[in-house]
């Protein structure tokens, strides 16, 4: 029996690096050089690698990973594994659901450990990530698994995997809903299937692919947190500056259940006048309240005045969707809509 065909995209990133002369991690390592460090992977798939991009994910762009999802398309493979650093991993994939809709299984997978370091996880987890791509289970479930990061051993859904530590081995987990498999010896073990009626339907209103559908008006998306005490100088910033500062919306990662000091309410409901505004929970994700609390900084008062309600997506994942959004040019009531569907 033919092995299934995967193809490996490398983009850079931790698992991409080696020493300099100065023993300082650099990337330089491509797709070939991550497979030939695991020569089981040729015993379970056919192996195409290439080596897209040679940068840390800090640096990634949305047009990259744009380009990246045409590529993607373009394939004619039985499963992807894209290899690339770790600190955005929970943006790139989460855009990548968005961006694609194949019934074969999309992998993204990284590495914590650098390559020159006593038991790098790089090799363990392309392996890990090839044999979910080759998983009869996965294979079967691709299209309603959707993208998912495959970490230590752990398979976790696009929309909620979320890097929850900088260093450590274990740094990815989705918070909200758990893993959706486990690796254990050489199997995948299913633990759960995703809930992403609202991913499937926000894809549908995005049109098939935001990319090449790219609004000429686009401008990118803020994040602002909001603090203890904050006096919402950048919101009044944003609100006056005649070009937005050069944005096109933004995310406030609200207090709670969907709160923001007093004193930047004014600024806010201004600014939700001005640029399609989601607010979105800086507890990390899930949903907000709606209808609990009073007075002028709560929920129902910013709901009111047209703030975007952001449901259970971690404010990166809300600025990830918000971005696809103005890509597609949709106008407030239609991201709203869109929002409002992820609860
Ligand atoms: N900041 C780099 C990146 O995200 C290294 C971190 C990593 O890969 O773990 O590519």
């Amino acid at each position: 029996m033919s092995k299934p065909r995967i193809h490996i995209l490398a983009l850079g990133g931790t698992i991409a690096t080696r020493p300099d002369t100065t023993g300082v991690m650099q990337m330089g390592l491509g797709a070939d050089d991550l497979v030939a460090a695991v020569p089981l992977l040729t015993g379970i798939a056919d192996i195409e690698a290439e080596t897209v991009s040679r940068v840390g994910s800090h640096s990634l762009t949305f047009d990259q990973i744009h380009a990246l999802a045409t590529r993607i398309h373009a394939l004619k493979v039985d499963g992807i594994v894209v290899t690339q650093g770790t600190d955005t991993l929970e943006e790139t994939s989460f855009l990548l659901d968005l961006l694609l809709d194949l019934d074969i299984p999309v992998i993204v997978t990284a590495a914590m450990r650098n390559p020159a370091l006593t038991s790098p996880d790089g090799p363990g987890n392309l392996l890990a990530a090839v044999r979910v791509a080759t998983d009869p289970w996965v294979r079967a479930h691709a299209k309603a698994l959707g993208v998912v990061a495959v970490m230590l051993d752990e398979v976790y859904a696009a929309v909620d995997v979320l890097k929850v530590h900088p260093t450590r081995l274990d740094a990815f987990a989705s918070t909200q809903t758990g893993p959706l498999a486990a690796l254990v010896e050489d199997r995948v073990v299913p633990l759960a299937l995703p809930v992403r009626d609202a991913v499937i339907a926000a894809r549908a209103k995005l049109g098939p692919r935001p990319s090449a559908a790219r609004n000429t008006e686009y401008k990118p998306v803020a994040l602002l947190s909001m603090v203890l005490d904050e006096p919402g100088g950048l919101i009044g910033a944003l609100v006056r500056a005649p070009d937005r500062l050069g944005y096109g919306g933004a995310v406030i990662a609200a207090m709670g259940g969907g709160h923001v000091p007093e004193r930047v309410v004014g600024g806010l409901v201004q600014l939700a006048t001005v640029l399609p505004t989601v607010v979105s929970p800086r507890a990390g994700g899930g949903p907000m309240l709606r209808q609990t609390y009073g007075g002028p900084s709560s929920e129902i008062a910013l709901r009111k005045a047209g703030l975007i309600w952001g449901g259970r997506l971690h404010p990166v994942k809300a600025r990830i969707l918000l971005d696809a959004c103005l890509r597609a040019g949709l106008e407030r009531p239609g991201i709203a809509e869109l929002f409002d569907a992820f609860g």
